[in-house]
């Protein structure tokens, strides 16, 4: 059960929160170093660690209203966080305790967090804890017990067992395209077991949401195909940058939880290896490899260079005549030229593959079509596209300019009144291709997003929220993005008198393909894998940035020539991926 202590210090903003129950063993040797309270980096991490567990906490349990910061007064007992210094002088921090045994880890706060809240829930069973750890655990102890052959019972576990509230969830994309979001109640996001008093209300608020909302569903949903989660940075399909000792451009081929990790919906990036495709050409034969997200980057917090072979400028990759340039290639007699030859090639084939990516897009998963009532415009709607580099998805947050371009009708003006600094996101609802009937077939299609548009707002407690702030209540009806992006703020943020919120700034309105600048993603999740020592500064400031200033936009990056509409992921990637792309099971190319 968590308990909050009266305040300690003064001098502190922080309310100390307290996890009595423990499983942590408290092993006697451990791997890695005790963290040392003359070292900043330990200090700062220990308490990221704290501050970021609590929030999680507070925001599962605490009620709705209260907007008071925690830390956590200390790890479980028998729980420690160690760093291991690498060999570039860098400081990774594991958190070691968990009865799975001494080399058992949780790498990330987020991570502990989960577990954090099982222990602070009734129940006893490891089999309800969505922790990496437990299944780890309970595989153990079932491996254990059948080599014995004698019931053995965890040492955490007593005989009688808590039925805790189950575990409910909608999924993101079904946010209903709110015309008043405001007034939605919460839907059941992914949930630990509560303590009684909070299953009580829970089950109140539950029925009311029952009353007005259909019924959830039984069954956490898995992320949609080619995805790990809806705030996870990665996706199959994406075009990214990875580290092979420079920068280079790759597409995401698969991903797959690193061996010997059950990896349990929510899990990070960094529980994943993604196989990836080097961006080159065909020709080239370049085989996939395996990287980690640490070594990778969204396409678009980098540009792409010019193309440094003279011969290449002004050309775009369909117009190169690859095959007549390797032949050439292949001639020289040296075989360190040759190879270095095939590389600069391929490094020029990748700058102008990756372009050609960027300005086309694909759709997936129809979901109904129609023409317009003057009958002059044929419209698909769909529940996903390939844009440029990046997967999007209905119930997906885009990054979008304020005043939409001319060409697309019914846009509406641009919202007056916005803060300079402000990062408009829309939340989309609908992806609408429209194609003129006559002539029919042949004429170009165009994109368009529909869904409302919202920024973030520090809010004070000393001055009214502004028009549109989302109410504390309606955050998770916002889906899985944004209200991750918010908890973090808010776990970080050392004012205890400020609060992070959505501020609604247009309902249902229109973007063309060019007023979408590219996926929005979570702070913590986009920074943790570009810049974690910049991550690590703003948490020690308690206060974080706006990430966008870390993307580019996708009109910006590539500059090639407009592709448009191809017929599928495989057809935009054409012959600049050698290994074969297949789209993931379960989405529908058409
Ligand atoms: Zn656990």
């Amino acid at each position: 059960m968590a308990n909050t202590a009266a305040q300690n210090d003064a001098s502190t903003d922080y309310w100390p929160i307290h996890i009595a129950r423990s499983d942590g063993q408290a092993y006697a040797s451990l791997d890695h170093s005790s963290l040392s309270p003359t070292e900043d980096q330990d200090v700062t991490q220990l308490e990221r660690w704290e501050v970021i567990v609590a929030g999680h906490l507070q925001n599962q349990i605490a009620p709705k209203d209260d907007k008071k910061q925690y830390i956590l007064a200390g790890f479980p007992k028998g729980y420690e966080l160690r760093c291991a210094v690498r060999k570039d002088g860098g400081r990774d921090y594991y958190l070691y305790g968990h009865p799975a045994g001494p080399k058992a880890n949780y790498r990330t706060p987020g991570e502990f967090a989960l577990h954090a809240l099982w222990l602070a829930s009734d129940s006893t069973d490891n089999g309800q804890c969505p922790c990496d750890l437990c299944p780890k655990y309970l595989e153990k102890a079932k491996a254990d017990r059948e080599r014995s052959q004698a019931p053995a019972i965890p040492p955490s576990a007593p005989a009688t067992v808590a039925a805790p509230g189950q575990a409910t969830a909608v999924h993101p994309s079904a946010v209903p395209p709110a015309s008043a979001p405001i007034q939605q109640p919460p839907p059941q996001q992914q949930r630990p077991p509560l303590p009684p008093q909070q299953q009580q209300q829970q089950q109140q608020q539950q029925q009311q949401q029952e009353q007005q909302q259909p019924q959830p569903q039984p069954q956490l949903p898995p992320p949609p195909p080619g995805t790990t989660s809806w705030t996870n940075v990665f996706r199959v399909g994406e075009l990214v940058w990875y580290k092979h000792t420079a920068w280079r451009l790759g597409v995401v081929i698969a991903i797959t939880p690193k061996p010997g990790t059950p990896v349990r919906p929510g899990a990070p990036d960094s529980s994943y290896h993604f196989t990836l495709a080097p961006l080159g050409h065909t020709l080239l034969e370049q085989p996939s490899l395996v990287k980690d997200c640490q070594s990778m980057r969204p396409f678009l917090t980098f540009s792409v260079p010019n193309a440094g072979m003279e011969e290449l400028k002004d050309k775009t990759f369909d117009t190169v005549n690859w095959q007549a340039m390797t032949s050439r290639l292949s001639q020289e007699p040296d075989p360190t030229k040759r190879e270095i030859n095939r590389q600069v090639l391929g490094l020029e084939a990748s700058k102008m593959g990756a372009r050609a990516i960027n300005d086309a897009f694909s759709t997936f998963d129809l979901l109904a079509q129609g023409t317009t009532p003057d009958r002059t415009l044929h419209v698909q709607h769909y529940g996903g596209i390939y844009l440029g580099a990046e997967m999007v998805r209905v119930g997906d947050p885009v990054r979008v300019i304020n005043t939409p371009s001319a060409a697309t009708p019914g846009a509406g003006p641009a919202q007056p009144d916005l803060p300079p600094d402000a990062n408009l996101v829309m939340l989309i609802t609908e992806i609408q291709v429209l194609t003129p009937t006559t002539p029919p077939g042949g004429a170009r299609a165009t994109l368009q997003f529909k869904g409302n548009l919202y920024r973030t707002a520090r809010l004070s407690s000393t001055h009214p929220p502004p028009q549109g702030t989302v109410s504390a209540a309606a955050e998770a009806s916002l889906g899985a993005a944004f209200a991750e992006e918010l908890a973090t703020r808010n776990a970080i943020g050392k004012d205890k008198g400020a609060r992070w919120s959505w501020v609604l700034v247009a309902a249902q309105v229109l973007r063309g393909e060019h007023d979408v600048q590219g996926r929005f993603y979570v702070t913590e999740k986009l920074m943790s894998v570009i810049d974690p020592a910049r991550l690590q500064a703003w948490v020690q400031r308690g206060m974080l940035e706006e990430a966008p200033a870390y993307l580019n936009n996708r009109g910006h990056s590539g500059g090639g020539q407009y592709v448009g509409r191809r017929a599928g992921r495989k057809a935009t990637l054409g012959q600049a991926v050698g290994v074969e792309f297949r789209v993931p099971g379960g989405l529908v190319e058409n």
